[in-house]
């Protein structure tokens, strides 16, 4: 399995599209197909239209299944029932993909996912402690440290959704107040203005940007990170607005000596990013480095 030749299955599964394609050991992705995620329909039509798109993109020389999914999700990836998907709870993912494949399949959270395929071949190349976010209808993230990704106890690690930055404000879907989810997803800006996210006006996208670097200023003085890639429609839709703001605000924030200079830029592996990432997730699974955090440049 050391193979440079050596090609992942890789699976994204999301609330609006599944999309499937064939990853290189250099993180080059191919033979992409999308479709819409069913808006209504039990497990089973969900996994036919899955089970499909596979039948479609592999050509029976992939070794390995790598999949990103939305949480939650057992530690070990074998059932997943994300929240955005109501028509998968506990469904048995990995024992399924297994047996329509013939190969080792491999489960994690999405963002975990974007983490490593950031760290392989997009905008976290070569660097060893970073973390990785999107932050779109919801927000979340993956952390990696000293090159390696954290799971956590349940393999939630890197979460940043809910780490409070306003004090006393508005409440989360978790129960508790002012967490970044809250306050700066689309799901949430929607809930405080009442429009549609991407008509935030200018004061708008760089308030959610500020409130996203607050977060991540706490989380790079934590951990002493040196860089954060941020994805998902709402900070890159914000664009300029949303990344210096949020630069300002971890400039602002992270003043003790080891966190000053740390980064806040968009991702760079753009759409391939949860594809590539998911093959990640199965050279992972696998025990093969694909090389997070080692500068080949
Ligand atoms: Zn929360």
């Amino acid at each position: 399995m050391d193979q440079a030749s050596d090609t992942a299955l890789a699976v994204d599964i999301g609330g609006t599209k599944l999309a499937v394609g064939r990853v290189d050991r250099a993180g080059r992705l191919s033979a992409r197909r999308t479709g819409p995620t069913p808006a209504r329909g039990d497990a089973e039509t969900m996994w036919e239209r899955l089970a499909a798109l596979v039948d479609e993109v592999r050509l029976g020389d992939e070794v390995v299944v790598g999949v990103g999914c939305g949480g939650p999700m057992t530690p070990d990836g074998a059932q997943v029932s994300p929240l955005n998907i109501p028509a998968w709870v506990g469904f048995p993912l990995r024992d399924r993909l297994a047996g329509l494949t013939g190969l080792p399949v491999h489960v994690d959270n999405d963002a975990k996912a974007l983490a490593l395929g950031e760290g392989w071949a997009g905008a976290a190349r070569g660097v060893r402690d970073y973390i990785a976010m999107v932050v779109s209808t919801g927000v979340g993230g993956g952390i990696v440290v000293d090159g390696r990704l954290l799971d956590g106890a349940a393999g939630n690690a890197g979460h940043i959704g809910h780490v409070i930055v306003v004090p006393d404000g508005r409440t989360c879907g978790c129960g508790a107040r002012g967490c970044l989810e809250a306050e700066a997803s689309g799901t949430g800006i929607r809930a405080a203005t009442g429009r549609d996210p991407a008509e935030a006006d200018q004061a708008l996208r760089r308030r959610t940007g500020t409130l996203v670097g607050r977060a991540v200023a706490s989380v790079v003085n934590l951990l002493d990170l040196r860089l954060a890639v941020v994805a998902g429609s709402v900070a890159l839709g914000y664009g300029e607005d949303f990344f210096a703001a949020a630069q300002a605000e971890v400039d602002a924030r992270c003043r003790i000596e080891f966190a000053r200079g740390a980064r806040i830029v968009p991702a760079g592996l753009s759409d391939a990013g949860p594809l590539v990432g998911a093959a990640a997730v199965g050279w992972r699974g696998e025990g093969v480095d694909v090389g997070v955090g080692i500068d080949r440049r």
